[in-house]
């Protein structure tokens, strides 16, 4: 990245998406994170520098991502790398799926990256320069048994990634989805300590035998890995990367 950029990471006070505000901010970006809980890194990076700035937000409601982006706008500028990061998990048949987590799946997942694309887009499209980078799943590209919510919405994602690399395109704007298969952070860890007790075993056999068993490294991912990736993306070197799915996932989809 040439000059400093402002970096928007949603969902970021945890997992993924704190890895990715921590590299983004060491590479030099001002970073907002936008979550329902405040990040516990925030005072380690806010106190050396005015760079990052939480802001409180929750991402089901429109009038939320609005004023989260006339936020950014009025502290940095601009944003420049829009990173829609926050999801959450239910795992449930589909003939007993709440109706109403399906609705709180697909705005947070879906709905969410959509409206905060819509309201940025202008912005770089003036600056001739964007990066957008939603994060989908291997559950972007194959399905698990009772996450339809969560499968749902990580297919979408990948159709408006499309959408955007071509209308941003002529701008200088790319957009890209990347698809982790296991991750480990809170949300997974949550699973396999529910999965331990559903099945009798330990946690460790759980992620051995249930969570690693399509993987061919047999390793669970690190937020690291993901965040270099977010990484890269940024950069200048990937201005002609648009468009695409970047799978991260042990192997698990070449078989
Ligand atoms: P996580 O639970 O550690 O972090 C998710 C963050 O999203 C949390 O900080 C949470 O507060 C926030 N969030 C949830 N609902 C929100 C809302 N309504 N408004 C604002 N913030 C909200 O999970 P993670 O594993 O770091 O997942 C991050 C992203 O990566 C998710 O989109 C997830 O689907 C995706 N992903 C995770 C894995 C994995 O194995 N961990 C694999 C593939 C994709």
């Amino acid at each position: 990245m040439s000059d400093p950029k402002t970096a928007l990471i949603t969902g970021a006070a945890s997992g993924i998406g704190a890895e990715i505000a921590k590299t983004l901010f060491n590479d030099g970006c001002h970073v907002v994170i936008a979550d329902l809980n405040e990040p516990d890194y925030l005072s380690s990076l806010a106190s050396e520098t005015q760079r990052a700035l939480y802001v409180p937000s929750d991402l089901s409601r429109q009038e939320s991502c609005q004023a989260l982006v006339e936020r950014v706008v009025q502290e940095f500028g601009s944003v420049d790398i829009l990173v829609n990061n926050a999801g959450f998990q239910h795992i449930s048949p589909l003939e007993e799926f709440s109706e109403t987590v399906w609705e709180k799946m697909l705005q947070v997942m879906l709905t969410a990256p959509f409206l905060l694309t819509k309201y940025v887009l202008p912005g770089m499209k003036q600056e001739q320069w964007g990066r957008i980078i939603n994060m989908g799943s291997i559950h972007s590209q194959v399905a698990s048994l009772n996450k339809a919510g969560y499968i749902t919405a990580k297919h979408g994602l990948v159709g408006l990634t499309k959408s955007t690399a071509l209308e941003g395109g002529p701008f200088g704007v790319t957009a890209n989805v990347i698809c982790p298969a296991y991750v480990r952070t809170p949300l997974v860890e949550q699973q396999i300590a529910s999965q331990a007790q559903t099945l009798g075993i330990s946690a460790e056999e759980v992620e051995s035998q249930v969570f690693l068993k399509a993987s061919a490294t047999g390793k669970m991912i690190e937020p690291a890995e993901v965040a270099a990736m977010v990484r890269y993306l940024c950069s200048d070197q990937a201005r002609s990367i648009t468009g695409a799915c970047w799978t991260i996932d042990g192997g698990w989809t070449a078989q």
